[in-house]
């Protein structure tokens, strides 16, 4: 009870430790832990003088930047809660969250002011704070240099009086939205108790540290660009590496020369690095813990980087769960390609028959995957109809995935129950013809969604990223079900092949399969 969690006085206290540490690289300008300390100090200053106090909500819309963490550091200084948010996301969109949220202030980079304008009178918030990291920005658009958060930060941070709020475990660190593709947006209130538990479970096992350099790849308004290996990395007296937009070539170029030991990233970034020139003689020996989850990982992919000598090691999880749950441990890449590996340290997992609601045991039988720990969230903001339906009484949180664990213990996590294709009463997993088509010669990516079919129901549809070779043409319906039909029942093989050039992605890099659901169905 007494124990303070703040990953505020974590800085803090690193600033009188180590002060000239590093503690953010962003797009080449180094923080150190004391400048951070006072930056931090200065913008909750800033941040309470708007009145922002105890429990309420500061939510920030912006690319990924130092700034993102000084806010939510600032947010836990005072004991706010931080609401990051998509900045893809229209005014629309915006307005439902931060009504939902009852945020108190905003913080928006100039760059997405004309969205915050349109929803301005429509929105609880009553401050708002325009940051810019582009000091030109505003000017180039013809208007008034706006209050400059760093500017203001420079004045204040003097005032060094004021000491960080205790946080105890059950106080809300932040509230993430799941992307919401379906129906309302749920805030999952993650307490700085699922982050410190998420952090001990990650540093328990991982074979680098967390005090080592991370690098920040994925969104830092999802939590797998926030927690673990980004917030978790300040709390230790680590380094963070951030870029405010994602390029394969500065990815690799900054794992060689910040001797990155910690990332985690989708499939999809890992697969863009391995294309990458110079990918085969980079010097990648820094690098440790090199997590991929988020969406299936091809077992190819982790062959790639196994004869780079790097061990990719996947893990599974969820906003919902901060996010890690499952985590293959290093030592065990080799061994298990394809799988998720074990519960995290803190952390349970068991699998329930959707239909039935009964546990099952024997090795190999596929179910929905339900999670427990302190790591996992006990709540939906303000949504106890989502949060019964999510959360039974025991504290086990219904992951909406499917998964079997083998005879040894080892996770496989299958698909999301919401992607399962029912063809003719037959369950079909999208995911199991994935894997094996991204074998299939010159496939860089590929995607399966049912689509309505009048005799079945529904039918697997295949949409292929296939990259022309010498000698070679785009695969046939055909070949794809011959392909296919080797390693699996008749019932699954697809009705239909399409070739894009790229598959639909939403912010986390993630593939869309609601869009490209849409995209195939006939127009009804
Ligand atoms: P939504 O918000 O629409 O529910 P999301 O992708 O934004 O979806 P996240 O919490 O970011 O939600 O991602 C969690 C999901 O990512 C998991 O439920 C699972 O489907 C998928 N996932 C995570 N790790 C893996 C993995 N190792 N293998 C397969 N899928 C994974």
């Amino acid at each position: 009870k007494n124990t303070d969690v703040s990953p505020a006085a974590a800085v803090h206290r690193w600033a009188r430790v180590a002060g000239d540490r590093t503690a953010i690289v962003y797009e080449g300008t180094t923080i150190d832990y004391g400048q951070l300390s006072g930056e931090v100090r200065a913008l909750a200053e800033t941040l309470a003088a708007g009145g922002l106090r105890k429990g309420d909500r500061v939510a920030f819309l912006g690319r990924n930047s130092a700034l993102v963490l000084e806010t939510a550091l600032a947010a836990a200084h005072l004991g706010a809660v931080f609401v990051p948010l998509n900045f893809r996301s229209t005014g629309q969109e915006l307005a439902v969250l931060l009504n939902d949220s009852g945020v108190h202030t905003l913080i928006a980079e100039d760059e997405f002011r004309p969205a915050v304008d349109g929803i301005a009178g429509t929105v609880p918030a009553r401050v708002f704070l325009l940051a810019d990291t582009d000091e030109q920005a505003p000017v180039r658009a013809g208007r008034p240099v706006p209050p400059h958060w760093r500017r203001l930060s420079a004045a204040m941070v003097a005032d060094r009086g004021r000491e960080p709020t205790r946080l105890h475990a059950a106080d809300i660190a932040l509230l993430v939205y799941t992307s919401g593709t379906t129906g309302r947006p749920k805030g999952a209130v993650l307490t700085h108790g699922n982050l410190w538990w998420h952090d001990i479970n990650t540093a328990t096992v991982i074979d680098s540290r967390l005090s080592e350099t991370a690098l920040v790849v994925a969104p830092m308004f999802h939590i797998a660009g926030l927690s673990g290996f980004t917030l978790g990395t300040l709390t230790h007296g680590g380094t963070v590496v951030i870029r405010r937009g994602f390029s394969a070539e500065q990815f690799l170029e900054d794992l060689v020369v910040h001797r990155v030991a910690n990332v985690i990233a989708v499939p999809t970034v890992f697969e863009a690095l391995a294309r990458t020139p110079g990918f085969a003689e980079a010097d990648l020996s820094a690098l440790r813990a090199a997590i991929v989850g988020g969406a299936p990982v091809p077992a190819r992919l982790v062959r790639d980087y196994a004869v780079r000598g790097v061990r990719l090691q996947q893990a599974w999880g969820l906003t919902e769960t901060a996010p890690l749950a499952a985590h293959l441990p290093a030592h065990l890449v080799g061994d298990r390609p394809g799988s998720a590996g074990f519960p995290m340290p803190h952390t349970e997992i068991r699998l329930i028959d959707p239909v039935t609601g009964t546990e099952v045991t024997e090795p190999g039988v596929a179910a929905e995957i339900q999670v427990r720990g302190p790591n996992v969230i006990s709540e939906y903001w303000n949504d106890p109809e989502a949060t019964r339906a999510a959360i039974d009484e025991a504290g086990w949180f219904r992951s909406g995935d499917i998964g079997h664990v083998d005879g040894q213990g080892f996770l496989h996590v299958v698909d999301r129950l919401k992607d399962v294709i029912i063809s003719g009463g037959e369950n079909v997993y999208p995911a199991e013809a994935e894997r094996l088509l991204s074998e299939f010669t010159g496939v860089r990516e590929a995607a399966v969604v049912g689509v309505p079919h009048a005799k079945w129901g529904e039918s697997p549809v295949v949409v292929l990223c296939q990259d022309d070779g010498p000698n070679r043409s785009k695969a046939t319906l055909e070949e794809i079900r011959a392909f296919l039909g080797g390693h699996l029942a008749r019932f699954k093989l697809p009705t239909a092949v399409h070739h894009v050039d790229e598959l639909p992605r939403n912010a986390g890099g993630k593939v869309d399969k609601a869009a490209l659901r849409e995209r195939l169905s006939p127009a009804r």
